[in-house]
């Protein structure tokens, strides 16, 4: 045995029973970045590595999202949006962060602690039939509720979008994210989006580019457009007076989609913007702060 083979076999005797570093390729860096970590919020991880990557997923909430290159010709940074939904109950909640490279596949577990939030109740006062729909609509209701769901279960598996999101409308948004409704001395489920204060006749802007997958008036919502921004974001835009836009339309970011108004169930004209982030209803102003203009 020459001196070379002795110090390796040395080594593997001496190395085997020690905990040594896993060979390949270096471990994910997970940054995450948010308004607050509550229900309601929008989460943005950055998964960096030394590694080339070729895909990441996290899985979160009980879902499967995909994440995207930061930029176009860096493989080494990466994001993922995640939502925490309205109804997401405080505590630690992991998410897998997979990552694949040539070498073989990376892993790597976030921990979200998500804080509680409490939200306000409003009452309003609208027509009756928007509180107890007559059984004549119940139907149409059904109807509107499943063609919706299909949207969310079919997002585009790829992004749309590679702007920043902009506003669609100059005015401020009220407090109503997130408060549980109570209509004519009746509750009804959290409100998922933000209101605009915007007068009638107020051009509505795309957020960003996508693709219309909705464009007609809806019982509740009034006059609405959908659009698929791409891996599981969409934004469901409504009381309109006016719609622009049709199904299948490819919109660019600020294209007019429709005008403001007061379709549906309102108390007046204003913009009604749900932002869904893979299934998680977030505040749109919690993307226009983390990834807007
Ligand atoms: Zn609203």
């Amino acid at each position: 045995m020459n001196g070379l083979a002795a110090l390796l076999a040395a080594a593997v005797l001496t190395t085997a029973p020690r905990l040594t570093p896993p060979p390949g390729p270096s471990p994910l860096v997970i940054r995450a970045a948010s308004r607050a970590m509550q229900p309601g919020e929008l989460v943005v991880l950055t998964v960096s590595s030394a590694a080339s990557l070729t895909a990441v997923h996290a899985r979160a909430f009980n879902t499967d999202i995909t994440g995207f290159a930061v930029g176009q010709n860096d493989p080494h940074r990466w994001r993922v949006l995640i939502g925490i939904d309205l109804d997401v109950a405080p505590g630690r909640h992991p998410v897998v962060v997979t990552a694949s490279t040539t070498a073989g596949p990376l892993e790597s577990t976030y921990e979200l602690v998500v804080r509680p939030k409490k939200f306000p109740t409003r009452r309003l006062s609208v027509n009756e039939a928007m509180v107890n729909p007559p059984p004549s609509v119940q139907p149409r209701i059904a109807a509107e509720t499943k063609e919706q769901q299909a949207i969310w279960d079919a997002p585009a598996p790829e992004r749309l979008w590679t702007a920043p999101f902009v506003r669609p409308v100059p005015q401020a948004a009220n407090s109503a994210f997130g408060t549980r409704s109570v209509f004519n001395g009746q509750p009804r489920g959290a409100h998922g989006g933000a209101d605009f204060r915007s007068p009638a006749g107020t051009p509505v802007k795309a957020p960003n580019a996508g693709r219309v997958v909705l464009a007609k008036d809806l019982y509740f919502a009034g006059n609405t457009v959908i659009i698929d921004h791409g891996l599981g974001v969409f934004s469901f835009l409504c009381h309109f007076s006016k719609i622009n836009v049709a199904v299948g339309d490819m919109v660019t970011p600020g294209q007019i989609v429709g005008l403001v108004g007061a379709t549906g169930r309102v108390t007046g004209a204003h913009l009604h913007w749900t932002l869904r982030v893979s299934g998680a209803r977030v505040d749109p102003l919690a993307l226009l702060v983390l990834l807007g203009r």
